[in-house]
């Protein structure tokens, strides 16, 4: 119980944050040189550039959003075992039977989502 809070506003060892231009104090932002293969922080209000001291910003910028329902095979409306509904309709063709399924994902807060594929013109859909 002896940590104090307001030391860590100093920024310790490892901190990553927010650069400020030491120019015209802006915003400065990530940016690649393409020349030299290195990460700089560059200032879009003035001409300032710094390089930077590790590749830690790039981490969670290369995080993609992975679209589950370009992966979904549209032949899953020939398999039998698949289950069907009649009561989602096909945004698409308007068809009235689908065949659907569970998500496939990770995530556990998607765990429960529905995937659905119209059986006339194989559109893909989740609720
Ligand atoms: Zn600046
Ligand atoms: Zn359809």
């Amino acid at each position: 119980m002896a940590t104090d809070p307001a030391s860590k506003k100093d920024g310790g060892p490892g901190y990553v944050g927010i650069r400020f231009c030491q120019e015209c104090n802006n915003m400065l932002y990530p940016k690649e040189d393409k020349n030299n293969k290195v990460l700089l922080y560059a200032c879009r209000n003035c001409d300032y550039k710094q390089l930077a001291d590790s590749n830690c910003i790039y981490v969670n910028k290369i995080m993609h959003e992975v679209d589950e329902l370009t992966h979904i095979n549209p032949d899953v409306v020939s398999d039998p075992t698949l289950p069907r509904t009649k009561e989602h309709q096909c945004p698409k063709c308007n068809n009235r039977e689908a065949v659907f399924f569970q998500g496939q994902t990770r995530r556990a807060e998607e765990e429960m989502r529905l995937y659905y594929v119209c059986t006339n013109c194989k559109h893909r859909w989740t609720e």
